[in-house]
């Protein structure tokens, strides 16, 4: 009854019509379930009553107001001014509703409304273009308690928007559903459970995280989503497949064999101390009798991806297969390339399959998969769509994605498969916080860099000396080395200040290096060309490079030796590090030239200073979390690593524990006793079944 009910359109609803259904569509929202599992990204205390007048400059009235007059002006006289006086403080002010023509039509002269407005002053009057009325009936307005409960619109949620959906639109659906629905929510944690922590019961959770009745509620119904989402994702994470639906495991020799050692010994430099001890560690785990599920964190240029190589080699070796995810696409294909050309002497069969394969080559190559010609298959998430199938799929790479990989896990045992999994990232996670969201993961630190890697000289440029590094990368770029400059945007979209990479790219092409080759990339450009440029780029074709922060992870060219990041100061120190990370991947020596501008605020400041002074990734991300204070991870949160809904890496770690605990008591005692596949909160919280 109840899935059934929840999976409605939410064009069921009245008031939805094509528009709006397009609308919810493009925020990620089509059914019932996924409006009421939208969380609120913040919320308006419309709890106390203040009138105009009585609010700072800019602040939020709450009040009664009667209109005094309706008028339309502007182009095509599509713009709304109407004037109100306050029924209390009896200020007058005036909404300009720009563009909301309808107003014209729906609010009437000589009536009273209740105004929610941010109110601001104009010379002498005072203004408001944020704002939004409710009417009221006369005989209300003289009702101290039709009043009261028309001001007390209590604490009210506030959601990401599109197209024409506004706040008051999406309260209406929300609420309308929860009325239908909510005390008709079946909650599937076990009695037990939520008595021992004395948990909301479900429907009250949802409507308290939506409408929330105090502060106190509010929190109590996110600790009852909070201990829910790590609950489900730890099950996830445990969840082995049923015994008679995976092969058995064969346990791989963890010596080294010809074939790796041959390989190790033609790179053309050595493994590094730490590369050797965390491949030791992988074929250990790969020897044992349950299967692996291990974190590699090194900083960006550590050599990772190395390690990836060399052991799925290991496994290959083996006439297993092995399954190479990147978060992107232009990533994977790099990735692909250089597999390719690694593996290619040695006769190790790889193959590239991402959302872009189509029709016969994707046909082909599924083909080849199952029946076990294929060893190494790298790609986007696509890896593990539905149709695809492994003849033997013993071993998952997964290169700095979020969630730890438990989605793909997870669709990889519902297809009877239960590989060794090693999840790969550069962004620094506290091993105790690792411990406790994912109990059952082991970490592996690559600590040191390569041998003869020279540190990298970090700049903040102020405004006057932006020609010294225009000059000193010109320098760099006529010794044959190369160079990267990232900007934060594509268009000048009338922020006239930023340098965006369009115009800037002109500068640097016509102005600075006119005889130099540059070439320019963002986001917007073909899958293709970009990959073609990235390609030039690396071949050495390319003096330079102007692009967005698409260069951020994982780009490999060891001649870069520049890096140079304007309008620094928008950007997180996590991202920065990345993007310095993308130089000093050789012996040669490399610069890091931050710009920022005039602008900047002091923290900002003191951030980047941050960067000068060291390299080392583990010490950035603490000292981003010192200066931004607790309550964030920012690293983590910017990378989207471990992205939790409404869990609190932070403030929560005792209770990630507590459903840790539940988790293992559970599955030990009665496996069978939650039954995922049907859990409507899973999906509630986010995560796909
Ligand atoms: P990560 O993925 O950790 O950011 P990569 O695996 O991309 O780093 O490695 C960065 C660069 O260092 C690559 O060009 C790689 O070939 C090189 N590299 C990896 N291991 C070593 C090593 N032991 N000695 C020298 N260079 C190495
Ligand atoms: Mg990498």
């Amino acid at each position: 009854m109840f899935v059934g009910s929840l999976s409605q359109s939410v064009g069921e609803l009245t008031g939805v019509g094509k528009k709006t259904l397009a609308d919810y569509s493009n925020i990620g929202v089509s059914t019932f379930c996924d409006l009421i599992s939208m969380t609120p990204r913040g919320y308006e205390d419309r709890s106390q009553r203040i009138g105009i007048g009585e609010a700072p400059d800019g602040g939020w009235v709450n009040t009664v107001v009667r209109v005094e007059s309706v008028g339309t002006f502007g182009r095509g006289r599509k713009d709304v001014k109407i004037v109100v006086r306050d029924q209390m403080s009896g200020h007058k002010a005036f909404l300009m509703g720009f563009n909301r023509t309808y107003l014209a039509k729906t609010v009437f002269p000589s009536s009273f409304y209740h105004l929610y407005a941010s109110v601001g002053k104009y010379g002498t009057s005072l203004q408001s273009t944020q704002f939004e009325l409710s009417p009221m009936r006369e005989d209300e307005v003289y009702n101290e308690a039709a009043v009261a409960i028309a001001l007390d619109g209590g604490i009210l949620p506030v959601y990401s928007l599109s197209g024409s959906l506004t706040q008051k639109s999406i309260r209406r659906d929300v609420k309308a559903v929860l009325a239908m629905y909510a005390d008709r929510i079946e909650d599937e944690l076990p009695r037990s459970l939520i008595e021992k922590y004395g948990f909301m019961p479900l429907g009250q959770a949802f409507k308290e995280i939506h409408f929330p009745s105090n502060e106190k509620n509010l929190k109590a119904a996110r600790r009852t989503f909070a201990f829910r989402e790590v609950f489900y994702l730890q099950l996830e994470a445990k969840r082995r497949p049923a015994a008679d639906a995976a092969a058995p495991r064969v346990p791989i020799p963890s010596r080294i064999d010809q074939a790796e050692s041959h390989f190790i010994a033609s790179l053309p430099f050595s493994l590094t101390d730490d590369q050797t001890k965390v491949l030791d560690e992988i074929r250990s785990d790969m020897a044992g009798d349950a299967s692996m599920n291990r974190l590699l964190q090194g900083d960006v240029g550590s050599g990772k991806t190395l390690v990836a190589w060399v052991s799925a080699l290991h496994v290959a070796s083996q006439g297993l297969q092995v399954a190479f995810m990147a978060p992107t696409e232009l990533l994977a294909r790099q990735h692909a390339q250089v597999a390719d050309a690694l593996f290619k002497d040695i006769g190790l069969r790889v193959a590239y399959l991402d959302g872009e394969v189509h029709g016969r080559p994707r046909e082909a190559l599924l083909k080849e998969l199952a029946c076990g010609n294929i060893d190494l298959l790298i790609g986007t998430h696509a890896l593990f769509s539905k149709d695809v199938v492994y003849r033997n799929l013993r071993y998952v790479v997964i290169d700095e994605q979020h969630r730890f990989g438990v989605e793909q896990r997870e669709a990889l045992l519902a297809k009877g498969v239960d590989p060794d999994v090693l999840l790969m990232t550069a962004t620094p996670i506290p091993r105790t916080l690792a411990l406790t969201v994912f109990g059952n993961l082991n970490v592996s630190t690559i600590r040191t860099m390569p041998k003869g890697r020279l540190p990298i000289v970090t700049y903040l440029v102020d405004e006057s000396r932006r020609d010294d590094m225009y000059n000193a990368v010109g320098v760099e770029m006529k010794r044959g080395h190369q160079a990267y400059f990232v900007y934060p945007r594509i268009d000048d979209e009338g922020n006239s200040d930023l340098r965006d990479v369009q115009t800037m790219y002109d500068f640097l092409s016509h102005v600075k290096y006119p005889s130099f080759k540059g070439a320019l990339i963002h986001s917007r450009l073909p899958e293709d060309e970009k990959l073609s440029i990235l390609d030039a780029f690396s071949r050495g074709d390319l003096d330079y490079l102007v692009s967005t922060s698409v260069v951020e992870v994982g780009i490999d060219v060891p001649n870069a030796t520049c890096m140079v990041v304007e309008h620094s100061e928008m950007f997180g120190l996590s991202a920065l590090h990345q993007l310095r990370g993308r130089v000093g991947r050789s012996s040669l020596q490399s610069w890091c030239f931050l710009a920022y501008e005039p602008s900047i605020s002091v923290d900002g400041k003191k951030r980047l200073a941050v960067l000068k002074r060291t390299n080392d990734g583990f010490e950035i991300a603490e000292e981003d979390l010192r200066i931004r204070g607790p309550g964030e991870l920012a690293g983590l949160r910017q990378s989207g690593f471990m992205h939790l809904k409404y869990a609190n890496l932070e403030t929560d770690v005792s209770m990630m524990a507590a459903a840790r605990d539940e988790v293992s008591a559970i599955l030990e005692r009665d496996p069978g006793l939650i039954e995922l596949d049907n859990c409507v909160i899973r999906k509630v919280l986010g995560s796909k079944a």
